[in-house]
């Protein structure tokens, strides 16, 4: 039995500072003699930075099998807490703060699409009954009761994400279609929430996903010494909200990539009336 509590532990994936000692700690309690020195030893052939075989470095090294230490780690996860990121476009970004994240709603998205036909004429030209429109959405629950989240902010300014940051609401976006990006790309601002998320909200399965990250991550900065975190596209899907306590703020990043046009669009205002002083 270890007695390891991450009870402390906050993830920031893109501040490895913030738990590749925790990780390494936890790690080093279960290595066979000898393992800390094979680990740290950069392996013979060139690997890529997401190969499996920096993960099947630690199982090897270890007393337990892979498979257990991928178990225990992610049962030891539901102590910590991830700091998360939401992307989305709006007009009113202090909202975040204020009621905190909320899950998707198809009635509140029907106001929404229905305020923006009212009012954008170019929008009311294409979709003269917005009612009518709603009616025809065959996709109206997709999402609903969910909410999404991801651990390496750069899924969302870089990478194939970018549209929420750009566009705003998936939903939206699906049901007004490409000839509304034009309206959605010039209203509001594209934002950037972070929030904590206490890790026992998030499913067995992204758990042990998540222990596998850390895992492969901490193996290849431990034996390459990089200094660099690799990118990752990891969405926690969450069944509730997160409140306004678990707002820590938001950003309006100064570029983010267009994956339906392929640019990477400038933000032209970085502050709305919500940013801090
Ligand atoms: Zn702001």
């Amino acid at each position: 039995m270890h007695d390891d509590n991450f009870s402390d532990l906050t993830i920031e994936w893109e501040s490895p500072s913030t738990w590749v000692p925790a990780i390494g700690n936890w790690v080093g309690d279960r290595l066979k003699s000898g393992g800390l020195e094979r680990l740290t030893r950069k392996p013979r052939k060139q690997l890529y930075v997401d190969d499996a075989e920096w993960v099947d470095r630690v199982g090897r090294a270890s007393v337990p099998g892979l498979e257990d230490l991928l178990d225990e780690l992610s049962d030891d996860l539901a102590a910590a807490r991830a700091v998360v990121f939401h992307g989305s476009r709006v007009d009113d970004p202090g909202r975040f703060s204020r009621e905190g994240l909320k899950v998707n709603d198809p009635a509140a998205l029907d106001d929404h699409v229905r305020e923006l036909i009212r009012s954008e004429p170019e929008l009311a030209a294409v979709y003269p009954d917005a009612d009518a429109l709603l009616a025809s959405f065959p996709k109206r629950e997709r999402d609903a009761g969910l909410l999404h989240v991801v651990l390496d902010s750069r899924s969302l300014t870089g990478g194939g994400a970018g549209h929420y940051l750009i566009y705003g609401s998936e939903w939206v976006q699906v049901i007004l279609g490409w000839v509304a990006h034009p309206v959605l790309r010039k209203r509001g601002y594209p934002t950037l929430v972070r929030a904590v998320l206490n890790l026992d909200r998030s499913s067995d399965g992204e758990r042990r996903d998540l222990a596998r990250h850390l895992l492969l991550e901490w193996a290849r900065l431990t034996a390459t010494r990089d200094v660099w975190v690799q990118d990752i596209d990891f969405t926690f899907t969450l069944a509730e909200a997160l409140p306004s306590g678990a707002v820590l703020g938001h950003t309006h990043p100064a570029t983010i990539e267009d994956p339906f046009h392929g640019v990477r669009r400038r933000t032209k205002s970085r502050r709305c009336p919500a940013c801090d002083p």
